[in-house]
């Protein structure tokens, strides 16, 4: 039987339907528009495309997009007062400081002088202590992407057996504790897991944050298991030319679909997602700080 295959894309595109109607009826009731501010330093190839997705995804929607492009020399000093300069602006509902960022910046120093009602990558240790708390807060755009996506194909996920394989503080950690709040049995694994392969098969959900291409073969799946691939990996595809290359995530797709119940493909299932959910906290940013209902 092969799996069904998560439409992200599709997903994304009612996920960013309903933010546009949000926005547009804020505009219309109240004279307000959303604005996101986009700060990237430097010029890593793969941020500059998605700082130019999210700044034309942002418009699309209906807010206003703030791009900051400064040069890789920046200093930590001017970069943490552009962050004042976007707190204190009230145009700016959401701020979102590209990673990673270069070596001689402190990345914590800069994420948590975001103001953490602008947060809407929701990395401000403030946001992370409210999720791993179970309260209101900022949640990680890649991870509600993912959860988004297991609840409109289970329903419930109560009691399911989870496995994160990563434990990084953007996806792996606010993940495990997304699921956990939806009362799954998560387990975190990670580079030091033992027999990885049958800590895999143990999983009703599996999700993949690795960094590895094509790491997860389909065997480590349970039959029927749900996969979520969140690895965006480039490798060469001579198939397709010289020189070319294409993407693939953390798990072995073709072996995967095989033995999975329903698995996201890569590209075209959690990437897509993710800039919808930022699009989504910037709306949900910008009703908060208006004294407004949030949208569902
Ligand atoms: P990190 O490099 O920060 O974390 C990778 C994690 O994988 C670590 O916890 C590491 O373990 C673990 N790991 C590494 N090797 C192994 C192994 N052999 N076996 C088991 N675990 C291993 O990556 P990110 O979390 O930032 O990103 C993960 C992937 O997701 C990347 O491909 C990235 O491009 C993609 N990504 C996609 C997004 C999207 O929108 N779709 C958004 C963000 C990321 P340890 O801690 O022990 O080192």
């Amino acid at each position: 039987m092969t799996a069904e295959i998560i439409d992200g894309k599709a997903f994304s595109e009612t996920v960013r339907g309903k933010v546009a109607e949000g926005v547009a009826a804020l505009k219309e009731t109240h004279g307000i528009t959303p604005g996101l501010a986009v700060v990237l330093v430097g010029e890593d190839p793969a941020s500059q495309v998605y700082v130019r997705n999210k700044g034309k995804q942002t418009v699309e929607c209906g807010m206003q997009s703030f791009e900051h492009k400064l040069d890789a020399a920046t200093s930590e000093v001017d970069l943490l007062a552009l962050v004042e300069q976007l707190n204190a602006d009230p145009a700016v509902h959401g701020i979102l400081v590209q990673l990673p960022l270069p070596d001689h910046i402190d990345a914590d120093k800069v994420i948590n002088a975001i103001a953490p009602a602008k947060d809407v990558d929701g990395f401000h240790i403030l946001n992370v202590g409210l999720l791993g708390t179970g309260q209101k807060s900022m949640v990680p755009c890649t991870p509600l992407g993912c959860l988004m996506m297991l609840r409109d194909h289970h329903g419930s996920l109560s009691g399911l057996n989870a496995v994160v394989v990563g434990r990084s503080n953007i996806v792996g950690k606010p993940m495990a504790q997304l699921l956990l709040g939806d009362s799954c049995t998560v387990t975190i694994a990670h580079s030091r897991t033992k027999d990885l392969a049958g800590v895999c098969r143990s999983a009703d959900i599996l999700v993949a944050a690795v960094g590895r291409p094509q790491m997860i073969p389909g065997d480590w799946v349970k039959p029927g298991a749900t996969v979520i691939d969140v690895g965006i990996n480039r490798i060469p595809a001579p198939e397709k030319g010289e020189g070319k290359t294409r993407l693939v995530g953390d798990v072995d797709f073709e072996t995967a679909k095989e033995t999975a119940g329903a698995i996201t493909p890569v590209p075209g299932g959690v990437g897509p997602m993710t800039i919808a959910c930022l699009l989504a906290n910037t709306l949900t940013a910008c009703c908060r700080a208006n004294g407004l209902p949030e949208p569902e």
